[in-house]
């Protein structure tokens, strides 16, 4: 078993939203809150490398369905149909799910319209956020109002960045968001890489998720689709690549030479038998790789927890037992995905003058019993049920459970009025 991971008794100083100390018996500043961490365990705080949070509308509504046919089919609908005041009933939905599972930073594919609604959910509700407008502007079975013209989607992509990137004490950033290859023209995922290059944004994307879009995307431009990506120059530190199941040996090599960072992401995976992303063979070529729950339609649900123990026992198939382990695995749900969302720098460890992002877990639910090593106890045992308190920034945004930064049951009472409406308009019976 691996025992790289260091753990220690001790309390934790935060002020002005940066970890001050990080020791036993530490003395609380006159005033200040005391979180109780009793029987508790104090990690970084979870990091999902890859979201939708805007279809959360649609969790549960897009059943048994492949990839294309699932988009085609549910999602772009949906998508299409959304309101700007469905738009934020989603991402409150999606983002509150998130924050009161213990995920506290987080890369969202956003939306085509509305997308300032996205981000206005992020800011309200306190987590560290990085999001842009997806763009579309060809490919079969796009609905027509979500196909915009290039020039006209890169131009409003420029403008929420202006508005958004660094919003918020810097919790806010702008992602360049192109959807994937079969939607997008090569111009317009060109001005992406562009945009992002000239602004300093990520770029994000979905690339090889499913076999019959990775042999589309061959057919259309006679590369693999990471390798195509690569030539348009959508690669390198500065980029996320969404799934990367189906990937040849030379797009392996060149994803670890441009550092290009892969969001695994198995339980979507699964549920639309895309297939089993070789984390092992990644990880053993030096990719960054880290965790996301891609979008509630395609999981059904948002759980940094579920992801962790998926990849903690899927790559057990073909591999040997201890293929991805435990702490590998607690890794990639921190600081390896801070590293992927380039916020290495201060996200993702416990360490004095870093961000104070952090989560309590509680050890008292009888999974979590008897105590041992944590990264197996939290990934093979933990749950969102463990969550008791959750720090971004140094704000507490979850105190015992309960979200503090907005009222979860008008959250959940407007998604349900949300979702009624929209899948009405759509005719889902
Ligand atoms: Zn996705």
């Amino acid at each position: 078993m691996a025992t790289r991971g260091t753990w220690l008794l001790a309390d934790v100083l935060i002020r002005d939203g940066q970890l001050a100390a990080v020791a036993p018996n530490l003395r609380p500043d006159p005033g200040c809150e005391v979180l109780d961490a009793h029987d508790a365990l104090v990690l970084p705080g979870f990091v999902q490398v890859h979201v939708h949070v805007v279809q959360s509308l649609a969790r549960h509504r897009a059943e048994g369905l492949p990839l294309l046919r699932w988009l085609a089919e549910r999602i772009w609908p949906y998508e299409a149909a959304l309101r700007p005041e469905e738009v934020a009933a989603a991402s409150r939905l999606g983002i509150a799910e998130l924050l009161t599972g213990g995920t506290t930073s987080a890369l969202d594919m956003g939306t085509t319209h509305d997308q300032d609604a996205v981000f206005s959910a992020a800011a309200e509700l306190g987590i560290r956020f990085t999001s842009g407008k997806c763009h579309m502007d060809t490919g079969q079975g796009v609905p027509a109002s979500l196909l915009e013209d290039c020039d006209a989607s890169l131009a409003e992509a420029e403008a929420l960045g202006s508005r958004w990137h660094g919003a918020a004490s810097g919790r806010l950033r702008y992602a360049a968001a192109p959807r994937f290859v079969l939607s997008c023209s090569a111009d317009l995922l060109a001005g992406a890489v562009a945009l992002a290059r000239s602004h300093g944004y990520l770029l994000h994307t979905h690339s090889s998720e499913n076999l019959k879009e990775t042999q589309a995307v061959r057919e259309l431009t006679g590369r693999g689709n990471a390798a195509f990506l690569a030539d348009l120059g959508i690669a390198g530190p500065d980029t996320v690549l969404a799934h990367c199941v189906h990937l040849d040996d030379g797009e392996v090599r060149l994803l670890s030479e441009k550092q290009t960072g892969v969001a695994h992401c198995p339980g979507a995976n699964l549920k639309l038998g895309s297939g089993i992303a070789d984390v092992p063979r990644l990880l053993a070529h030096g990719v960054r790789v880290g965790l996301g729950a891609d979008g509630p339609p395609g999981n059904n649900r948002l759980s940094i927890f579920h992801e962790m123990a998926l990849a903690g026992t899927l790559h057990n198939l073909g591999h040997e037992p201890d293929a991805v382990d435990g702490w590998t695995v607690l890794e990639m749900a921190t600081w390896r995905g801070a590293q992927v969302l380039g916020l290495g720098e201060d996200v993702g460890r416990l360490v004095p003058g870093w961000k104070a992002d952090l989560v309590v877990l509680s050890c008292d639910p009888l999974a979590m019993v008897p105590a041992a090593d944590p990264a197996v106890m939290v990934v093979y045992g933990g749950g969102v049920e463990s969550v008791r308190h959750v720090v971004v920034d140094g704000s507490v945004v979850v105190r015992d459970g309960e979200l503090t930064t907005a009222d979860a049951a008008a959250i959940r009472r407007e998604a349900r009025a949300a979702a009624q409406a929209v899948t009405q308009r759509l005719g889902w019976s």
